[in-house]
């Protein structure tokens, strides 16, 4: 059973710290406090915790509840971080009214800090038989680099996973990737005067701009992805030339491209030198380079896995029903440690506002979040 006081009240000191990641906004105290308390709160309970750097003050915490031996091994995940708290009235409160908890990080996700540590209590006050290990990791850094995650991938291999990412107690099965690149126009610079010279390297850019945009265009009709929808793809950022009366020597955009279960990173790249050909074909000066600069795959697990069998009847079990399935339009850590080889799907609590100016999380769906991952864990580490 959940002790329902102790994950509210819990939840309302993980909002009260301030864990907003320092690689987003210079000078914020990042994860140390947050791990700390989460740390303490384990020993306390008598369940066996460390903390580890996963970078130079960025620590995770990772805790185990061993199994008797023989049974598959569940890790459930949880990101420390925030992102920052510009624009926000009172970010730290962690106000309650309605049944809603309010704060920076309520819904994402310290909802399933809190459900994951009442999970922890529930084993420590029971003692429930289970055969395999339960491992509970909680990460540093998911809001921008993922050195958290990246590091327990190195080190933790269980058989499955399950992130506890906000998703409205449905299970999110899939999410989409994303594609960084840089593309660089060349020009020729020149006196503003001296047309007959100059080469607009600004202008030039317009062209493969709307290449772009009618690439993007078509996006959304070729391969849709049952749970994701469809792939996009936007410019997020364009520089260009030097000055007022200068021809534009050098213009430069970066593209995201968000990518669907299935698409390869080569496959993004032809894309895009297929786009700039296309520019090519019409105008020879033209001339590009492409760079990657960060990629991040898609993921997706098949709802015939064990631990997605397990997640289901626990959520029927504790909801009355049976839990939508979802997939999420965003990148989570799930595709880091899929990618190690763990069958990772994810489920979190009910609420609003990610990365808005009011967040808040429904307190009664982390109590049930708590339930449906305790009887989760029962259930496939059995
Ligand atoms: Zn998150």
């Amino acid at each position: 059973m959940i002790d329902k006081a102790f994950t509210i009240n819990t939840l309302q000191k993980l909002v009260q710290i301030n864990s907003v990641n320092p690689g987003l906004v210079e000078g914020a105290p990042g994860e140390g406090e947050i791990a700390r308390f989460i740390h303490e709160q384990l020993i306390q309970m008598g369940v066996d915790s460390r903390i580890t750097d996963a970078a130079p003050g960025r620590p995770n915490v990772t805790a185990i509840i061993k199994g008797n031996g023989g049974g598959k091994s569940l890790m459930i995940n949880a990101h420390t971080d925030t992102v920052g708290v510009e624009g926000m009235d009172d970010p730290f409160s962690a106000r309650i009214e309605n049944e809603k908890l309010y704060g920076r990080g309520s819904y994402d996700m310290k909802s399933g800090i809190a459900a994951m540590l009442a999970v922890a209590k529930s084993f420590a006050d029971s003692k429930p038989d289970i055969s395999g290990d339960l491992v509970l990791t909680f990460v540093a850094d998911e809001e921008h680099e993922s050195v958290g995650a990246a590091a327990i991938a190195d080190e933790i291999r269980t058989d499955s996973a399950i992130v506890t990412e906000p998703t409205d107690l449905r299970l999110c099965l899939a999410h989409r990737g994303f594609s960084i690149h840089k593309i660089t126009v060349h020009g020729k610079t020149a006196h503003g005067g001296n047309h007959m010279l100059g080469v607009d390297a600004n202008v030039k850019m317009g062209l493969l701009l709307n290449e772009i945009a009618e690439f993007a265009k078509h996006l959304p009709v070729q391969n849709r992805h049952p749970l994701c929808g469809e792939g996009s793809m936007h410019v997020p950022l364009i520089e260009g030339g030097r000055s007022l009366f200068i021809y534009s020597h050098k213009c430069t955009i970066h593209t995201e491209r968000r990518t669907l279960p299935g698409e390869t990173q080569k496959a993004v790249e032809t894309d895009l030198r297929n786009l700039i050909a296309n520019v090519k074909k019409k105008d020879p000066e033209f001339r590009a380079d492409l760079e990657d600069v960060l990629w991040r795959s898609p993921y997706e697990i098949s709802p015939d896995k064990d631990i997605v069998k397990a997640a289901t009847s626990a959520a029927e079990s504790v909801l009355g029903k049976v839990p939508e399935t979802i997939g999420h339009t965003w990148w989570e850590d799930s595709a880091i440690f899929g990618e190690a080889g763990m069958e990772t799907m994810i489920l979190g609590a009910k609420g609003g506002g990610i990365h808005e100016d009011i967040e808040w999380v429904e307190i009664g769906s982390v109590i049930e979040l708590a339930e449906i991952l305790y009887r989760t864990t029962l259930d496939y580490c059995s």
